[in-house]
């Protein structure tokens, strides 16, 4: 099998992980289709700072020797499989990177003869790229499980991001999930390092981010954002991917329902909620059973609950409230904030020219001591 026949079995299988800062619009292309041509390998990512690039996302190999109960490329299941050489893969990706046809790679990879033998056939990779071909584009690598700390340190030296898929939310989670994986010292202690690294290491200092499988073993959301909420807190990630759980056929979840794609929009919001606005776990609207509900944004069903009765004065709110407020983002917190030092915000106008969605934020809050009308004026409207 050639370079390029290989990608095209090895770059869709890719595709279902996702690497790229597309949050709620990300496109996959599903597990096992058979790319028309060498397009369906690469997605268009939005990357930190927000730049928008063609991304090449590949395995190195799609043989595998553990047996996560979800996935396609299981130990024993029948699938064709196939594996780069360093340099084959290296090669090809620079001609791509060459062409103009993508600026960033993301590599990920089965598992053979173990993590650590498998993370030196991916830093082999890295290494080619940016030593041999001088690659100066965007480069996302894996970490495999159980990989060596000098491994992780080899990563991060090459990476402009660096991640590694604790797939569930706990230990025992994952062993339903992922029996030979190991969660605590298998996979979140490497993601410890790797955050030590980044701050100590000289150079590079990749972003880190994980993937979390959804709905596949019974994890209700609160286990899920707990997790991601320790993650952003005490190692700093980025992200925190959540994929929702689709059947594949002859693996031991094959007849397991796949999860609504509204969960997975849910848990994204939730997440942002404490990477980037301030909440704490507990403040999110969990029903009963510790998921968050489906029918409703959790930050409008938080504010529903706090805010209807206590509206926030826009024009002496700080930061911190304005961003507790349905319609108003990171940016128009910032401009609000610049725009009343010009003078007293008085009109919902006012702020619609700020960027705020203003029939979210009305029934929430005062402009100059007023409760704000619940919607603009006709002619603003049309
Ligand atoms: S390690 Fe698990 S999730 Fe990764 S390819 Fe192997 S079986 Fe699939």
């Amino acid at each position: 099998m050639d370079a390029i026949a290989k990608l095209q079995l090895l770059g869709p299988a890719a595709q279902v992980e996702p690497a790229e800062d597309v949050g709620l619009l990300g496109q996959r292309v599903p597990a096992g289709r058979t790319p028309v041509d060498l397009r369906d390998c690469i997605s268009h990512a939005t990357l930190p700072g927000g730049r928008r690039m063609p991304m090449l996302k590949t395995l190195v190999s799609s043989v595998c020797e553990n047996d996560c109960r979800y996935c396609a490329f299981r130990a024993g299941r029948d699938v064709r499989r196939a594996t780069f050489s360093a340099d084959e893969l290296a090669g090809l990706s620079y001609r791509l990177w060459q062409q103009g046809l993508v600026k960033a790679i993301f590599l990920s990879s089965g598992v053979v003869d173990g993590g650590p033998a498998t993370q030196d056939r991916i830093i082999a990779v890295a290494e080619i790229l940016r030593r041999r071909y001088r690659f100066s584009g965007f480069l996302h690598l894996k970490l495999m499980p159980g990989v060596e700390h000098s491994q992780v340190a080899e990563t991060l030296r090459w990476a402009d991001r660096v991640s590694l898929n604790l797939e569930a939310p706990n230990a025992q989670r994952l062993t339903d999930l992922a029996p030979r994986k190991e969660f605590t010292e298998g996979l979140l202690q490497r993601l410890r390092w790797a955050d030590e690294l980044r701050k100590t290491g000289p150079g590079r200092r990749p972003s880190l981010s994980t993937q979390f499988v959804v709905g596949a073993v019974g994890e209700p959301d609160v286990e899920l954002l707990l997790t991601s909420a320790y993650l952003y807190r005490e190692l700093g990630l980025a992200r925190a991917y959540f994929s929702g759980f689709s059947p594949v056929p002859q693996t031991p979840l094959a007849g397991h329902p796949p999860t609504m794609p509204q969960r997975e929009r849910r848990l994204y919001q939730a997440s942002f909620l404490l990477r980037d606005y301030g909440f704490d776990v507990e403040e999110l609207p969990f029903q009963a059973d510790g998921n968050l509900p489906l029918d409703t944004d959790p930050k409008l069903a938080w504010a529903k609950a706090n805010l209807l009765e206590a509206p926030v004065e826009l024009n002496t709110a700080d930061r911190s409230q304005l961003l507790r407020i349905p319609g108003i983002g990171l940016k128009g917190a910032q401009r609000i904030m610049e725009a009343r030092r010009r003078g007293a915000l008085r009109e919902l106008v006012h702020l619609r020219q700020l960027g705020v969605l203003v029939q979210r934020a009305a029934p929430f809050v005062l402009l100059d001591g007023r409760r704000a009308p619940q919607q603009l004026p006709l002619f603003v409207l049309t």
